[in-house]
């Protein structure tokens, strides 16, 4: 059985207080529900502190990106070696505010799963079609084409310390959710081509998340299905009470 991951993606909201006190009221609200994983994503000054806050619970820590080399002249950048050393165990790869923002391409973010995994985190590779490329019906193209490429000259080993998470752009901070049964297509989609690229038991293994728009209410829904193994929440992770909700669903 896959275990079910929270993934909480704070994006760049919040002060040094505010991502203290909601790390606080997780830890304490969550205590009784480590049965589950959860990660948090705070923004990168965050995230030494958030990491000495939620020691000693089930919570680990995670950053929303990261650069693929491992030091030198790339201002602003932050390096896989840099995260490990202020506690993360984890790092969002290829979030579509990446792609569409900063014009991050499947190549490389390629070399930035390599470069976290050669630091040792546990990389979350986020995947999903625009709403014209599903209008268009490219949906499964558009997502098969993003999983082969990033994912291409791994070997089965590799992929078991890697997530995916599935997150239709249309449903980012919209509001609009993918149905179950349109999440869960999708999942299976990615979930055959995972079977065709690693084989079956990587196939059966590898935890796909569901990520736009999920919250309390639709939450219970969406983790009954078959291929969904947690969510990836940005919006509805940053109010202690809507994510524990989301944990509980
Ligand atoms: C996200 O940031 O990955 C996300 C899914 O955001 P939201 O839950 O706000 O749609």
């Amino acid at each position: 059985m896959r275990r079910l991951l929270m993934a909480g993606n704070w994006k760049m909201h919040l002060d040094l207080r505010g991502a203290l006190q909601l790390a606080t009221g997780l830890k304490r609200a969550l205590a009784e529900l480590a049965d589950r994983d959860v990660v948090l994503f705070p923004p990168f000054p965050f995230l030494a502190d958030v990491c000495d806050v939620v020691e000693g619970s089930s919570i680990e820590v995670g950053a929303q990106n990261v650069h693929p080399e491992a030091q030198g002249a790339f201002t602003g950048e932050v390096s896989a070696p840099m995260l490990t050393s202020v506690g993360c165990r984890w790092v969002i790869v290829g979030h579509s505010e990446r792609r569409d923002l900063f014009a991050e391409k499947d190549a490389f973010l390629n070399q930035k799963l390599r470069a976290a995994l050669g630091a040792g985190l546990l990389p979350i590779l986020c995947v999903g079609e625009h709403l014209d490329e599903r209008e268009a019906g490219k949906a499964r193209a558009v997502v098969e084409g993003q999983v082969r490429a990033c994912l291409s000259g791994f070997r089965a080993e590799e992929m078991e310390r890697i997530t995916i998470a599935y997150e239709p752009v249309w449903a980012i901070g919209t509001g609009k959710t993918a149905t179950p049964q349109q999440a869960n297509e999708m999942h299976g989609v990615i979930r055959a081509l995972l079977g065709e690229l690693f084989g079956a038991s990587v196939a059966h293994a590898t935890r796909l998340l569901y990520g736009g728009s999920v919250k309390p209410g639709n939450a219970k829904a969406l983790m009954a299905e078959s291929d969904i193994d947690g969510a990836l929440v940005g919006g509805a992770s940053l109010k202690v009470e809507d994510f524990v909700a989301i944990v509980r669903a």
